[in-house]
C-alpha cells in the first residue's frame, strides 16, 4: 500500500487543517500557499484518483461535485468568479497526486491567464 497523501491525512485529522466545507464525497481547505487572495482546494475524500484526467474518465459524476463545490466556494468567498486549475503531472507543477482543484479568487487581473 502506499502512503496516504496529504489530503488524506487532512481529512483524517492527521495533520490540522481547517475543513471549510465537506459534503458526502468532497471536501475543501485553503490552501497553505495562497497564490491569490481567495486560494481554495477541493479535493475528492477518495484518493482513487491522481488527476482530473483519470477522475473524469472514472467517475465523471464526482467531478462534477468538484466543480459544484468549486462555485458554492466561490460565491461564498469571493464575487463568484474564480479560476479553477488542475495541475495534471510533475512538470504541470502537480506536488500532490490525489486530485484536487485549485480555486483562485478576488482580485485576479482581468484578462490575465497568468
Ligand atoms: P499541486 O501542486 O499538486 O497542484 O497542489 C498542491 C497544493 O497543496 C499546493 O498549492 C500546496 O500549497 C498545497 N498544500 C500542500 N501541503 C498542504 C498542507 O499541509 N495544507 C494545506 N492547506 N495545503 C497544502
Amino acid at each position: 500500500m502506499s502512503e496516504p497523501s496529504i489530503f488524506t491525512r487532512i481529512l483524517e485529522g492527521e495533520i490540522p487543517s481547517e475543513i471549510i466545507a465537506e459534503t458526502e464525497n468532497v471536501f475543501a481547505i485553503r490552501d497553505i500557499s495562497p497564490k491569490a487572495p481567495v486560494h481554495l482546494l477541493v479535493i475528492p475524500k477518495s484518493a482513487e484518483y491522481r488527476n482530473v484526467v483519470e477522475l473524469a474518465a472514472g467517475d465523471p459524476a464526482l467531478l462534477a461535485e468538484v466543480v459544484a463545490l468549486a462555485d458554492r466556494l466561490a460565491a461564498e468567498h469571493t464575487n463568484g468568479q474564480f479560476r479553477l486549475i488542475f495541475n495534471t503531472g510533475p512538470e504541470a507543477g502537480q506536488t500532490v497526486f490525489h486530485v484536487h482543484a485549485h480555486v483562485l479568487g478576488g482580485g485576479l487581473s482581468e484578462g490575465s491567464m497568468g
